[in-house]
C-alpha cells in the first residue's frame, strides 16, 4: 500500500533550500516538524523539514537515499535509533555510549551520528530549575532512553544514581556500560530490581526521579502505589519522558505533593541541539527553545477535550 506523499520527504522537491527530515515509524503524530520549522523562523534559515517513514527493516534504505537526493541533516526516532547507528560512519562519543543515534548529518561524504537526547533532557532539567551537582537520582527503566540519558547526567555530577528496571538484568548491563563515566564523575551508580526501590534508606531520599520506561504510553506506571508513596516525598521532582498527558507516574507524584514534568521540554531541547548541529552554533543566540515549549504546551492545552 503506497504512503501518503508527506510521509516521504523527498529532498528533490526542494532545490532551493536545504532539506532535513524525522524518520520514524510511525511518524504522523511527531512534533519535530513543527518544532524545526519554528526554529528556522526565529533564526532566519532558509529550510524545509519534513517526515520519512521507513518501512520496518528498511531505515537503511531510506536513509541512504534520502541522503543520496541531497538531503542534510535527519532525526531519528522510534524504532530506528540503533539502525541509524549502525549506519553512521562516524559516532560522536556520547552516540557511542548511548548506543543509538537520533541525529544524522552528511559531511564531506561521511555521515555523522549524534545523540542529543540526554543533553535536551539536562538542558530541561535546569530551565526548570533542577539542580544535579551533587544531587541523588533514580531513573527509572533501563530501555534506549535511559543509556541515551545516562552519560550526560553522570557528567554533572550526581551524588548518586541508581538505575531501576523491571528486568533487572538490562539495569545491570547499563552499569557496566556507565560505570567507568560514574567513577571519573565520582557518582555512586547502583541498581536495583523496581519492585524493591524503598527497601534501602537511600531510596527514600531522592531529589530527581525519571520515568525513562515506556510505561506511561500504556496508562501505566512502573511503581506500584505502595512503592510510589515510599519514595515519592514531597522534596522529590519527579520527571516522565512521556510527554503530552498526565502519566499515571505523573499522578501518582502529584498525590504525594511532589511537582512533576513531562517530557516535552526534553523533546524540544534534544531538536535544538540537532538544529545547532546542523545549522551551526552560532545562531544558538537567536533560538528560543523555550518560546517553542510553550506555543506546543498552549496547542496541547487547546486541543485537550
Ligand atoms: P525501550 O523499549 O528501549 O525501553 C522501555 C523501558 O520501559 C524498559 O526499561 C522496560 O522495562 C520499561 N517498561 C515498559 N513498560 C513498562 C511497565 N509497564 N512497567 C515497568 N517498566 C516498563 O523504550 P525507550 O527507552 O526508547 O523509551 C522509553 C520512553 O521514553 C518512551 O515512552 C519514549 O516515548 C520516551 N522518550 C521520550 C523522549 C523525549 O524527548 N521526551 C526521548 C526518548 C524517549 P523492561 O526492560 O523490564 O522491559
Amino acid at each position: 500500500m503506497s504512503k501518503p506523499s508527506e510521509l516521504q520527504t523527498n529532498p528533490a522537491d526542494f532545490s532551493e533550500v536545504d532539506v532535513y527530515a524525522v524518520a520514524g515509524n510511525p511518524i504522523a503524530h511527531s512534533k519535530s516538524p513543527t518544532i524545526h520549522r519554528r526554529f528556522a523562523q526565529q533564526t532566519a534559515q532558509a529550510m524545509h523539514y519534513g517526515t520519512l517513514m521507513p518501512e520496518l527493516g528498511e531505515f537503511a534504505k531510506g536513509a541512504k537515499a534520502f541522503f543520496a537526493a541531497g538531503g542534510k541533516g535527519m532525526n531519528v526516532t522510534v524504532p530506528f535509533k540503533l539502525d541509524a547507528q549502525a549506519l553512521a560512519d562516524v559516532l560522536t562519543p556520547r552516540a557511542a555510549l548511548a548506543g543509538a543515534v537520533n541525529t544524522l548529518w552528511q559531511e564531506e561524504g561521511l555521515l555523522y551520528g549524534d545523540n542529543t537526547d540526554g543533553a535536551g533532557l539536562v538542558r530541561d532539567l535546569r530551565a526548570q530549575g533542577i539542580v544535579l551537582t551533587n544531587a541523588s537520582i533514580c531513573i527509572l527503566g533501563a530501555g534506549g532512553a535511559a543509556r541515551g540519558v545516562l552519560g550526560p547526567l553522570l557528567e554533572q555530577k550526581p551524588q548518586s544514581i541508581v538505575i531501576a528496571n523491571r528486568s533487572i538484568d538490562k539495569a545491570r548491563d547499563l552499569k557496566t556500560v556507565f560505570q567507568g563515566l560514574a567513577d571519573m564523575h565520582g557518582v555512586l551508580l547502583t541498581v536495583c530490581p523496581v519492585d524493591a526501590l524503598g527497601s534501602e534508606p537511600s531510596h527514600t531520599a531522592m531529589d530527581l526521579i525519571i520515568n525513562a520506561t515506556a510505561a506511561g504510553l500504556s496508562n501505566d506506571s512502573p511503581l506500584s502505589d505502595a512503592i510510589a508513596q515510599q519514595i515519592l516525598k514531597p522534596t522529590v521532582f519527579a520527571y516522565d519522558m512521556v510527554y503530552g498527558k498526565i502519566t499515571h507516574f505523573m499522578q501518582q507524584a502529584i498525590n504525594q505533593g511532589c511537582r512533576v514534568s513531562d517530557g516535552l521540554g526534553m523533546l524540544v531541547e534534544q531538536a535544538a541541539d540537532a538544529f545547532l548541529l546542523w545549522r551551526g552554533a552560532a545562531l544558538a543566540q537567536q533560538l528560543n527553545a523555550r518560546a517553542v515549549l510553550d506555543e506546543l504546551r498552549q496547542a496541547l492545552t487547546t486541543k485537550a477535550p
